[in-house]
Parts: structure tokens; C-alpha cells; sequence
């Protein structure tokens, strides 16, 4: 190498070392939790609070034996919470109980669906069944609970545990976000395991990460007769079939097709005979966007259409998007700061081969209600080990989790929120200002 190459180099390393800035300045102090998580202490702990909730799965507000169990392990910990917060909800506080404050969140809810896989601790309350790893999040999120409480002196501020409910299309963290539990938090934080990554990699994105999310019904109502004389009644069935055709048309010849949009009527119940004219038929499916825009647009056309439609074949129509019950869910959209953030940490602690990428995905997730009030992210964390079984997907009645997954939740929430923390605490006056002028 020539003396130039040798100036270059000798430039590049000094221009590196000055303008790096590393993310904790202090990160001597902040452990390597996936070292602690994989303790037998911690593991098997984990390991048991999983199965139990697995064993009692609870749906949507009626998480009560589930809130009582982590408020029973909290108390273990000596952690104090707040309960109830959102009906069922426990939130939790470790640290120094002064700003900054982050949040990590975990959901708590089970599904209306029959556990068909056979082990050990398979759910004993017949059709409800953890069957999208909620019981593994809220263990996870104890488990961070536990190796941050251990190193509770270490953290630069406060972490904001959220053991919310509801998260299965009952918007949950809307409720969370109204109880006023995040309204000093800087950021929030949450994971979602998945069956087809590997074990311990991690996968997400910038920008928008789920669809949106809305449910519709509607009741078109004619007039019932006689199935051989049509002419005499007012045949909803025929108007129904029609409604639907000019739905599909809102996603082929109005919407952009470069902006993914899904609109499926799912529901379909009218007539019970072969001759006889029904008197209404109820129709109801979903609808789903990635932006505000597009979603309201899509909500107004389809009761637009609906109406509409029923109209020229003479009926009536009513249409409700049932919102008291399935909360409209805004498109979930990560953070670009955070997604940097993130990406440094679990690179740093699973390796840079174990961050991964993420295509967007129709599914929705309404950690999206606290990305409307503070900046958050959420994650994928894989659980697949091939060498072992393929998992299959999250709704399914033969769901698994790999419990060897659940020391990587734990340690990634922990890291995130401690030197997230260490990061708030060296930016604090910036960051302060920043908040409250966005109040
Ligand atoms: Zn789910
Ligand atoms: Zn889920």
C-alpha cells in the first residue's frame, strides 16, 4: 500500500471516530440481557407463567385470571403497577419513576377458536385458545420485567410496562391510551412472534408495517313472497348479489393500484328455504389500506354503494362499521427514528445477519392506536427451528409456540428500553422541549 493509501485510510478512520455517535454513551452499565434471559432462572420462570395462561386462555376484556397472575408475579418482583387500566390491563413502572419514560407493550388475549394440538398444557377451556402467541408476549414482557428489575440502579429513567387487553380486534390499546398511562411516554415499543422466521432473528420495517383496518354489516331489506312469484315481492337476495359485484368494483376502478387495498365481503345470510323470498339479507366483510386517505375513502364509498345499489333494485339498505365493538384500526406505521434505533440494538445483540427486512403485510395490529399518540415499533421475532417442526401460522387451531423463543422477547425489550433510556437521558433537555411542544 502507497503512502496516499495510507493518508486515505489514516482519514477515513479519523473522520469515522469523530463523526460516530455511538447510541449509549454509557453501554458498560447496560448488560447483555440475552445472556441473563437464557439463565434457568429466568427461563423456566418464563417457561411457566407461558403455560399457565396457555392453559386458561381468556378473550377480549375478560382477561381476569390472566391480569390477576401478572399482578401476582409483579408483586414477586416487587414491581408497582396500576390496575385496572383499560378493564383488564395492569401497567407497570421500573426505574428511577422520573422521565424519561419508555413504554413496552404486551398483549394479553386469547382467540374463539378450539385448540386441536395435543400436549401437556393445551387449553382447558374448550374453544378459546392462545392461538396467536399473546401468552408468550405477556411472558416475555414479565421476563424483561425480571432482568431489568435486577438492574433497576443502571436505568437512566423510567420503563412503562403495558399488559394491555383486548388486542383481537376489540382495540384494546385505544382504551390504554385513554386511561392517560402514556402521556409522558417518549416511546413504545411492542413485538409479535412469528411461526415462519428463524429462531432469534427479528424482522421489520420502516413505514407503514400493517393495513388498516375496518369491519362493515348491512341489512337489505325488500319484501318477502313466494319464491314462483317474483313479481310480487321485493327480492333482496338478487339486490344483495348486486351490492356485492359494485363493492368489488371500489378496489378495481377507484382505487390507485399502486396503493394496496382489500375490500371482501365475508358474510352472507339470507332465505332459509327453496321457495320462499326472503324478507332481508344481512352482508359483512372487511376492509383494509395503508393510508388514512384511502381507508376513508373506502368507508364512505362502501356505505355509498351499499345504499345506493340496494336503491336501484328497490330495496332499503342500512349500514353499520360497527365501531363500538371492532374499533376501526388505523394502518400500523413504524417510526423511522425508531426503526434506526431498533435495528442498532438487535444487531447489536443478535448479530447484524439476525435483523431482517419486512413487506408489508394486510393483517392489521392495533398497536397502531399508540402510534397515533406517540412514536412506537413494533417488531417480528421468529421462532421456526426447522431442525425441529415447521410451525404453523398464528390463527390456526394447531398454533405452537417454541418456547426457546421466549429469552430473545425478553432480552430484546429489555435492551430496547434500557439504552433507549441511556439515549433519552443524554438528549434529554432536546427531547423534552420536543414532546411538549407536540402536546
Ligand atoms: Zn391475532
Ligand atoms: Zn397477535
Amino acid at each position: 500500500m502507497g503512502s496516499f493509501k495510507w493518508i486515505n485510510l489514516f482519514i477515513i478512520i479519523f473522520y469515522c471516530f469523530l463523526t460516530a455517535t455511538p447510541i449509549i454513551s454509557d453501554s458498560n452499565t447496560i448488560p447483555n440481557f440475552l445472556d441473563l434471559a437464557k439463565e434457568p432462572q429466568v427461563f423456566d420462570w418464563m417457561v411457566d407463567i407461558r403455560r399457565k395462561i396457555h392453559e386458561n386462555p381468556e378473550l377480549c376484556y375478560e382477561e381476569f385470571e390472566t391480569s390477576k397472575l401478572i399482578r401476582a408475579k409483579l408483586d414477586e418482583l416487587d414491581i408497582p403497577y396500576k390496575h385496572p387500566v383499560a378493564v383488564t390491563g395492569v401497567v407497570g413502572y421500573i426505574g428511577t419513576g422520573l422521565p424519561p419514560f419508555v413504554a413496552l407493550r404486551a398483549d394479553m388475549d386469547a382467540l374463539l377458536m378450539q385448540e386441536l394440538v395435543e400436549w401437556e398444557h393445551k387449553s382447558k377451556v374448550p374453544g378459546k385458545m392462545h392461538a396467536c402467541g399473546h401468552d408468550a408476549h405477556v411472558s416475555m414482557l414479565l421476563g424483561a420485567a425480571k432482568i431489568l428489575k435486577d438492574h433497576e440502579k443502571d436505568l437512566q429513567g423510567t420503563v412503562v410496562l403495558v399488559f394491555q387487553p383486548a388486542e383481537e380486534g376489540c382495540g384494546g390499546a385505544k382504551k390504554i391510551v385513554d386511561a392517560g398511562v402514556l402521556q409522558n411516554v417518549s416511546a413504545i415499543f411492542g413485538l409479535h412472534v412469528l411461526n415462519n422466521l428463524p429462531l432469534g432473528e427479528v424482522a421489520s420495517r420502516s413505514g407503514p408495517q400493517f393495513a388498516g383496518s375496518g369491519f362493515f354489516e348491512a341489512i337489505i331489506s325488500g319484501r318477502g313472497g313466494h319464491a314462483a312469484i317474483p313479481q310480487h315481492s321485493i327480492d333482496p337476495i338478487l339486490a344483495a348479489s348486486n351490492v356485492i359485484l359494485s363493492l368489488q368494483h371500489i378496489i378495481s376502478r377507484e382505487a390507485d393500484p399502486l396503493d394496496s387495498q382489500v375490500l371482501t365481503v365475508a358474510k352472507f345470510h339470507g332465505g332459509g328455504a327453496f321457495n320462499v323470498i326472503p324478507d332481508s339479507v344481512t352482508i359483512g366483510g372487511t376492509f383494509r389500506s395503508f393510508s388514512r386517505e384511502s381507508f376513508t375513502r373506502m368507508k364512505h364509498r362502501i356505505e355509498q354503494v351499499i345504499t345506493g345499489q340496494a336503491a336501484v333494485q328497490r330495496c332499503n339498505a342500512t349500514v353499520s362499521f360497527l365501531e363500538e365493538e371492532k374499533p376501526l384500526i388505523p394502518p400500523t406505521v413504524n417510526n423511522g427514528d425508531l426503526h434506526h434505533y431498533f435495528q442498532s440494538v438487535a444487531k447489536s445483540l443478535l448479530g447484524a445477519d439476525k435483523v431482517k427486512g419486512m413487506e408489508p403485510m394486510m393483517g392489521s395490529e392495533d398497536f397502531a392506536l399508540y402510534q397515533e399518540a406517540l412514536p412506537g415499533y413494533i417488531f417480528f421475532l421468529g421462532m421456526e427451528d426447522v431442525s425441529v417442526e415447521h410451525l404453523p401460522t398464528g390463527h390456526s387451531s394447531y398454533f405452537k409456540v417454541n418456547e426457546d423463543v421466549l429469552p430473545y422477547g425478553a432480552a430484546l425489550h429489555a435492551s430496547l428500553a434500557a439504552k433507549y433510556l441511556a439515549k433519552l437521558h443524554q438528549e434529554l433537555p432536546v427531547v423534552e422541549v420536543k414532546y411538549h411542544d407536540e402536546l
